[in-house]
C-alpha cells in the first residue's frame, strides 16, 4: 500500500522577517527602500525557488533537522541506525520476528501497565502494555477521537505462558504448520515485548480481520500512526518479510524519529529498513 509521502517537522522555507523600525524608513530615500524591497523579494523567490527544486518528487528525512539546518543545508541529514539496539528487549527498536526470538524467550517488561483506554476484555492483563507504549496509544486513541474514531484495545502484552497455551491449543486445533502462519511461537511473540497491540473499532467490525483496513478506523490508523511512534508491523503482501500475513490491527511502538523516518522513506517493515532477516520460517 502506498502511503502519501508527506513531509513532517518541516519548518517554513522562509522565516518572517524581522519588521523594520519606523524611523529606519524615514531616515531611507525611496529609492534605498526601493532596492532594499527587491532585494529582499529577490532573496525570497530563490530560497522558495531552491527548496522547491530541491523537495522535487524525493521523500526527504526531515526528523531531526533543527530550524536553521532547513535553510542553510538542503542535504538530508542521514538517520543514525545504531541509536537503538535492535535485539534488547528492552530497546524501543528489538525486532522481534521468527528468525529472531526474544532474549531471553520468556521476557517479560518490567514497568507494564494498565490504560484507561476501552479494552475488549476490560482489566485483563493481555490488555496491559509497556508505559511507553501506554503513553504513545493513549495520544493515538486522542487523536483518532477528534477524527471522530472510537478505537479499543483488543490485545496488548503477552506473557511467555500466555503464548504458550494461545500457541499450544492452534497446533492441537489445526496442526503446527497452520498455527505457525496465525500464532507466534512463545517467545516470538512481538507482542510479549510490551510494545504491540491490536486494536480494533469500539463497534467491533471487522475484528482481527483483514478487512479492518478498509473501515475508516483502520484507514486512520494506516494514515496517522506513525505521527504517534506506531508502524502497521504487518503490512501487505510482505509475509515473505516479516513472517506474518496481512495485520491492519496490529501496530508496533517504535518510537516518533523511526516511524517517521520510516514514513519518509516509505519503508513499510523493521525488516527491510534495518536490513535483518525475517521471512515465514522459524530458524529452528
Ligand atoms: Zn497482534
Amino acid at each position: 500500500m502506498q502511503q502519501e509521502r508527506r513531509p513532517i517537522y518541516r519548518t517554513p522555507s522562509s522565516a518572517p522577517q524581522p519588521r523594520k523600525d519606523s524611523t529606519t524608513y524615514k531616515k531611507m530615500s525611496r529609492k534605498e527602500v526601493w532596492v532594499a524591497l527587491t532585494a529582499l523579494v529577490t532573496a525570497l523567490l530563490l530560497i522558495v525557488f531552491f527548496e522547491s527544486h530541491h523537495r522535487g518528487g524525493h521523500a526527504s528525512p526531515v526528523v531531526n533537522k533543527s530550524p536553521q539546518q532547513s535553510q542553510s543545508t538542503p542535504t538530508t541529514p542521514s538517520f543514525d541506525k545504531k541509536q537503538y539496539s535492535l535485539t534488547d528487549p528492552t530497546s524501543i527498536w528489538v525486532i522481534v520476528n521468527k528468525k529472531r526470538p526474544l532474549s531471553p524467550k520468556n521476557y517479560a517488561p518490567a514497568d507494564l501497565t494498565a490504560t484507561d483506554l476501552p479494552q475488549r476484555v476490560p482489566g485483563n492483563e493481555t490488555m496491559q502494555m509497556r508505559s511507553i507504549t501506554a503513553s504513545a496509544l493513549t495520544q493515538l486513541f486522542s487523536g483518532a477521537k477528534a477524527a471522530g474514531f472510537n478505537l479499543m484495545i483488543a490485545s496488548g502484552y503477552r506473557s511467555f505462558s500466555y503464548q504458550t497455551n494461545l500457541y499450544n491449543g492452534y497446533v492441537a486445533s489445526i496442526g503446527q504448520a497452520e498455527a505457525d502462519k496465525t500464532s507466534a511461537r512463545p517467545g516470538y511473540s512481538e507482542h510479549q515485548s510490551g510494545f504491540a497491540v491490536d486494536l480494533e473499532a469500539t463497534t467491533r467490525k471487522c475484528e482481527l480481520d483483514a478487512c479492518f483496513g478498509d473501515t475508516p478506523e483502520g484507514q486512520w490508523i494506516a494514515a496517522n500512526a506513525y505521527k504517534y511512534g506506531f508502524i502497521i508491523r504487518y503490512p501487505k503482501d510482505k509475509i515473505g518479510v516479516t513472517g506474518y500475513d496481512y495485520e491492519p490491527w496490529h501496530v508496533r511502538y517504535v518510537g516518533l524519529p523511526l516511524a517517521a523516518e520510516m514514513h519518509n522513506q516509505n519503508t513499510e517493515t523493521l525488516e527491510e529498513f534495518f536490513g535483518v532477516v525475517g521471512g515465514a520460517g522459524y530458524s529452528s
